[in-house]
């Protein structure tokens, strides 16, 4: 099979850190183009703009789309209805029905739409996912909380509407969450923490219920100092299991899981053979739930109004 030949949209932190590093790693795909409005890639034919792109090298096969998710759903629909699969980054789009409208299109061009969750492929996910198969799950503790000046520094798009401000974060554990409980996930009460100077919550607190009962609370928060915390702690059928590391590692009891081969595995190795597969078979992969729980969240909260925040 010819490499699937593929443009980048949006040349800035994870682009650079994750999808150059690992498209070249797979010799499935070769990084043809890139649509930068300021930057440009050594080695690919660069373009200010994905129209120009699309223009300029017609035989692109595919796209991934790497910019905020405000500008996910343009870019998603032009380059599906010019013939590209395409390849989001979370959060997919900035409203829920704006990815059902890309399901739609990608069937009804037949190209492939892959709206990833990167910590799905976190190591020790899979592992959780078959535990809690096994078990009842009583209650659930999400604590994601990071310093935004860390690691988001610059980029102020978080903080303006449909930036999803903590959410931007926070949408990782909830795509865990929809990932290893088999059942709904429901929000039940909300509080969001709005700067004066933010269009988007710094922080929240979130309750939420699975579908057979289990109480689920989550932390998140935007202002803590020191080392992250990614974690969920689950109590299942007396049984305490602790993911942590933002998915890369669980124990049960204190007894860390072990997961063979998985520790060496990046996140977006795993997510660009997924994409060659979905390509491959004609396939789409488009799971709504963690931006539904983040839209239902919005649609139930209690804004209170926080203290300005720079970053
Ligand atoms: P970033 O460093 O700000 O880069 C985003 C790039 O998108 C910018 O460099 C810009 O590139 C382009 N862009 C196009 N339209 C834009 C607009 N209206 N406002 C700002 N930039 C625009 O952000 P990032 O951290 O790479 O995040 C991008 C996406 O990846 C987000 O959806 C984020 O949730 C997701 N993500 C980020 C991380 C992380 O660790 N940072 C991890 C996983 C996923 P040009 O100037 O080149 O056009």
């Amino acid at each position: 099979m010819q490499p699937i030949r593929i443009g980048l949209v949006g040349l800035g932190k994870i682009a650079r850190d994750q999808h150059v590093p690992w498209i070249t790693a797979n010799p499935a795909f070769v990084l043809t183009a890139v649509a930068s409005r300021h930057a440009q890639l050594p080695g690919a034919a660069n373009f200010p703009s994905i129209e120009a792109m699309l223009d300029g090298v017609p035989e692109l096969d595919a796209v991934a789309i790497c910019t905020p998710p405000r500008a996910h759903y343009p870019a998603a629909r032009l380059a599906l209805s010019r013939g590209k699969h395409v390849l989001l980054e979370k959060p997919p789009c900035a409203s829920v029905a704006e990815l059902e409208y890309l399901a739609q299109l990608a069937a009804s061009c037949d190209r492939t739409l892959f709206a990833t969750w990167h910590s799905r492929h976190a190591a020790a996910v899979e592992a959780t996912e078959a535990a809690l198969r096994e078990r009842i799950l009583r209650r659930a503790r999400v604590t994601w909380v990071e310093d935004v000046r860390q690691w988001h520094p610059g980029q102020a798009w978080l903080r303006e509407a449909g930036g999803f401000g903590v959410f931007d974060a926070a949408i990782n554990a909830l795509s865990i969450l929809t990932r290893v409980i088999p059942e709904p996930i429901f929000v039940r009460s909300a509080l969001l923490h709005v700067p004066e100077n933010w269009a988007t919550p710094i922080a929240a607190e979130v309750e939420l219920e699975s579908g057979r009962g289990a109480n689920i609370s989550a932390r998140l928060d935007f202002r803590y100092r020191g080392q992250p915390k990614w974690e969920i702690d689950f109590l299942a059928d007396g049984q305490s299991l602790q993911l942590v590391h933002g998915g890369a590692a669980l124990s049960i009891d204190g007894t860390p899981v072990t997961t063979p081969g998985a520790a060496l595995e990046s996140e977006y190795a795993a997510i660009y053979r997924r994409f060659e597969q979905l390509i491959f078979c004609g396939e789409s992969d488009v799971d709504a739930r963690p931006l539904q729980c983040v839209a239902d969240t919005y649609l139930i909260a209690r804004h209170i109004a926080a203290e300005a925040f720079e970053y």
